[in-house]
């Protein structure tokens, strides 16, 4: 099972880390072992400017390669919330160096998977989803704003990596992102509903 991600899919959080808006999906991979266990995320050592990013989750029910937009939806039955952790601080000293930025992206524990839902429940172009720290909303997102639509997203990454059952795709997160320290709790809620907590060590 692979964890494809998607970057600067929300033009105003490009913008909050000063980069272009995309002409083609960003994509990036994080190994299985990211997916974190349980509810406790433990900020690696290696950093000390881990941010959240909370982002809609659609997982490939379907295997394919080279698929095309108008089938993409035959692809997948469901979705989840999910976090993509990222180690900033990190992240930041590949990009100046013009390397890959897997370490900072793809260690473990980085993923956080909900449960998934079926895709019928929801309005897929229209769905909201936010994240609380410590009750506190800090990114609020509306899958309306997405620079790439998820069937666009899964027929370009389809190009270039099959797509398997399992696999889970992550669609890009919204403005807000911000450092977690020790003590926040985490919580995920999509179209309204909790649907994960996460409490930072
Ligand atoms: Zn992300």
């Amino acid at each position: 099972m692979k964890l494809i991600c998607i970057g600067r899919n929300y033009t105003e959080h490009a913008k909050e880390l000063g980069n272009a808006v995309p002409e083609r999906p960003v994509i990036f991979l994080k190994p299985d072992t990211a997916v974190l266990k349980g509810k406790d995320f433990y900020i690696p050592e290696f950093s000390r400017e881990v941010h959240h990013e909370v982002e809609v989750l659609v997982k490939i029910s379907k295997s394919g390669k080279y698929i095309q937009p108008e089938n993409a939806y035959k692809h997948y039955d469901e979705i989840g919330l999910g976090l993509d952790f990222t180690a900033r601080d990190l992240q930041a000293q590949l990009k100046a160096a013009g390397l890959p930025w897997e370490i900072a992206k793809g260690f473990d524990g980085s993923a956080v998977l909900s449960d998934f839902f079926p895709k019928s429940d929801y309005t897929l172009d229209r769905l909201t989803f936010s994240l609380e720290k410590n009750g506190e909303v800090v990114q609020k997102g509306n899958t309306a704003h997405m620079l790439f639509s998820i069937d666009a997203m899964l027929a370009y990454v389809s190009q270039f990596f099959t797509l398997r059952v399992g696999d889970v795709l992550f669609t890009g997160t919204p403005a807000g992102v911000s450092a977690v320290t020790p003590g926040d709790a985490l919580t995920g809620h999509l179209a309204g509903k909790e649907v994960f907590q996460v409490f930072v060590h």
